[in-house]
């Protein structure tokens, strides 16, 4: 496919024109960034891993009915999907007390929530991302009443299919982040899940061990973030192990 318009660069994607009026294309960098881009490093096959990762939750989510922006997964970087307006919020589900909840409310790492909490936060980085509340965000119109119903119920949904992906293969999913863009049909709007559903924005441990399983590797330099992705895409059947990797035939020159 010819290169096609950029039309945004974050941390961790590139957005590209998509081929058709109303589609993006997403292509999946290998840098990984922490600690609002304090910390930074190139991490050989993040890219693709996200890529496949993120295919196999969307698709799931799709065909259970939630409706996701994934329309197809192009080559190994890239992937096609719906264009929407983000809504500048990010959604945060958590099952289990960690990372910054942990650090505001004074709970221990690790303890169970009584029930699964969604939390806003205001999509700034030079703010850091500040946690936002109900009244802020329909104060500043961000999103109506309407949405927030709305992106509640997507995000428990998300949060009651992921976790019963991850359970099946020895995995808690601890918390994650999503983001939600609305899409117009006509006189309608919905919303729907948008970005990446990766171990980028999850925090995924293994239910044996404790060991973690997503970016927290390489936030707190645990060990090697791309073993322990291709580790989650292995135990879903998303990737043969060690593919990408880097340990496999070489090219002779
Ligand atoms: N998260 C994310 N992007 C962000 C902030 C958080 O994907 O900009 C994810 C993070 O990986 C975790 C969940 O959202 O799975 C909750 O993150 P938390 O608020 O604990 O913040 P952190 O400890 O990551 O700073």
């Amino acid at each position: 496919m010819a290169r096609r318009r950029m039309i945004y660069e974050g941390k961790a994607k590139i957005l590209y024109e998509g081929p058709e009026p109303g589609t993006i294309v997403q292509y999946f960098k290998d840098d990984a960034t922490a600690f609002n881009a304090e910390k930074k490093a190139t991490i050989e096959g993040k890219g693709v891993l996200n890529n496949r990762l993120s295919e196999h939750f969307m698709t799931g989510l799709n065909a259970i009915g939630v409706p996701t922006h994934f329309i197809k997964r192009l080559n190994m970087r890239e992937q096609l999907v719906r264009a929407v307006e983000i809504i500048p919020l990010e959604v945060v589900v958590r099952n289990i007390a960690a990372g910054s909840m942990s650090k505001r409310l004074g709970i221990e790492e690790g303890t169970p929530l009584p029930r699964p909490i969604v939390e806003f936060y205001y999509k700034d980085d030079s703010l850091g991302d500040p946690l936002v509340t109900d009244e802020h965000i329909l104060a500043f119109q961000w999103a109506s009443h309407q949405d927030l119903d709305d992106m509640v119920a997507l995000a428990l949904r998300v949060n009651d299919f992921m976790s019963g992906m991850m359970m099946a293969v020895g995995i808690k999913l601890i918390d994650f982040k999503i983001e939600i863009g609305r899409v117009f049909e006509g006189d309608y709007q919905r919303l729907i899940v948008a970005d990446e559903i990766s171990p980028d924005s999850c925090r995924l441990w293994d239910i044996e061990t404790g060991q973690k399983l997503d970016k927290d590797v390489f936030r707190h330099d645990i060990g090697d973030l791309a073993d322990a992705y291709t580790e989650v895409a292995t135990r879903l059947g998303v990737m043969p192990k060690k593919s990408v990797s880097g340990t496999g035939p070489k090219l002779v020159q």
